[in-house]
């Protein structure tokens, strides 16, 4: 017999793509962030005529390694944003241009399980990139995201996503002390931009890989 939570997650991440098709994303369901990044190549990309490629930062992103795929195509324009010997000017600029790129890849930090998408932002090139620009986005996104409410989905974000990144950006907020949200007046807020994505538009234009892992903040 299957181990139940192994049957339990089959059934969580189909109802969740299923409510996704319904609001107009194109949803994929990936059991390992290896599969997650061939379902771009194989599936996501031949639909597409690609010429420059972006993102937003996302640990989950970077788990299924499919930037190297682009990295290795000099033909793809890729717009690094992320780019440590950059000057800030410099990346200003690349993430105002990301914005125009004709495919951007992202993480969400919840998926509300009726297929919305919830975000917060400190800078907003990543929610930016996700709400109109890019042709086409596509989502990678670990189970652990998926929640049952947006209340949920804020709670989620602002007393487990926002502390934790800002732990891993070594920022100086009063949550990478406390381990939860103060509501800060900081000059190093990260949290400023919520979006939520209530359905793709236009249809399709939203792509998100639901990978059965655990994964990111
Ligand atoms: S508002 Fe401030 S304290 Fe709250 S999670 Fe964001 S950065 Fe941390």
């Amino acid at each position: 017999m299957e181990a139940p939570t192994q049957k339990y997650w089959e059934l969580r991440l189909q109802s969740c793509k299923a409510a996704l098709e319904k609001n107009n994303f194109e949803a994929f369901i990936a059991q390992t962030p290896a599969e997650a990044g061939q379902i771009v190549i194989d599936q996501i990309l031949p639909e597409m005529n690609v010429k420059s490629v972006s993102w937003g930062d996302s640990l989950t992103l970077y788990e299924t390694n499919v930037l190297e795929f682009f990295k290795k195509d000099s033909e793809i324009n890729l717009i690094e944003t992320f780019d440590e010997k950059a000057s800030r000017e410099e990346i200003i600029e690349r993430r105002r241009n990301a914005l125009l790129s004709d495919l951007f890849f992202s993480g969400t930090n919840a998926v509300v399980e009726s297929g919305a998408l919830v975000n917060l932002d400190m800078t907003g090139n990543r929610v930016g990139g996700m709400v109109f620009g890019p042709k086409w986005v596509v989502i990678m996104v670990g189970r652990n995201k998926i929640v049952s409410d947006l209340e949920q989905a804020m709670d989620r974000i602002k007393n487990l996503a926002a502390p934790a990144n800002a732990i891993r950006h070594e920022q100086k907020t009063p949550c990478v002390k406390t381990s939860y949200c103060m509501d800060c007046n900081s000059p190093a807020r990260i949290c400023n931009i919520w979006t939520i994505h209530e359905k793709s538009y236009p249809k399709g234009r939203i792509k998100v890989i639901l990978i059965n892992q655990d994964l990111g903040l």
